[in-house]
């Protein structure tokens, strides 16, 4: 993830962090009160999907526990589950939205590995295309998201209530899904 050519991420690693203040983003998004605002596409009972507002690629989502954990082998297993059981329902929904070639799918667990926010554990959904790769090597601005960030959720919140009617909440640990 790291080597992948991102401009688009930089005002984030520069100014989300304001002089003195530790508010994690992932915990705001927790408790906010507006989905739509802090781009939550769904909450689950131990996990939450938001989209990445400065993605590595259009629909780029992450699944982050509600808990403010940063280590895998930490969190119980009913969280362990439902990361796996949303992320399988994001990637029906990003196949439906954008039929993508391919995804990169995990996690980058502490600094040392390259994630941006270590002390909240979040697992990346990235939807890959056959002609993207090449912007691993070349370093041009050339390369546009075709989406605004509110649109895509607008279209992926729409789809996932969509697909997913039930909504609220995973009840049923061994729900079938088609
Ligand atoms: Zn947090």
């Amino acid at each position: 993830m790291k080597q992948l050519w991102a401009p688009w991420r930089m005002p984030y690693l520069k100014n989300d962090f304001p002089a003195g203040g530790h508010e994690c983003i992932f915990c705001r998004k927790v408790h906010c009160e507006d989905d739509a605002k802090e781009h939550v596409l769904f909450r689950g009972q131990h996990c939450f999907i938001t989209l990445n507002l400065y993605p590595y690629n259009n629909g780029h989502m992450m699944v982050v526990p509600y808990r403010h954990i940063g280590k895998l082998e930490e969190l119980d297993e009913p969280t362990v589950s439902e990361m796996m059981r949303l992320t399988q329902r994001a990637l029906r929904v990003l196949n439906a939205a954008y039929a993508p070639d391919g995804f990169n799918i995990g996690i980058n667990q502490g600094e040392a590995a390259g994630a941006g926010i270590a002390a909240h554990l979040h697992q990346h959904i990235v939807p890959r295309w056959r002609g993207d790769t090449n912007y691993m090597t070349v370093i041009a601005e050339t390369r546009t998201i075709p989406e605004w960030i509110d649109q895509t959720y607008e279209r992926l919140k729409a789809l996932w209530a969509e697909m997913f009617p039930e909504g609220k909440g995973e009840k049923e640990p061994h729900e079938s899904e088609t």
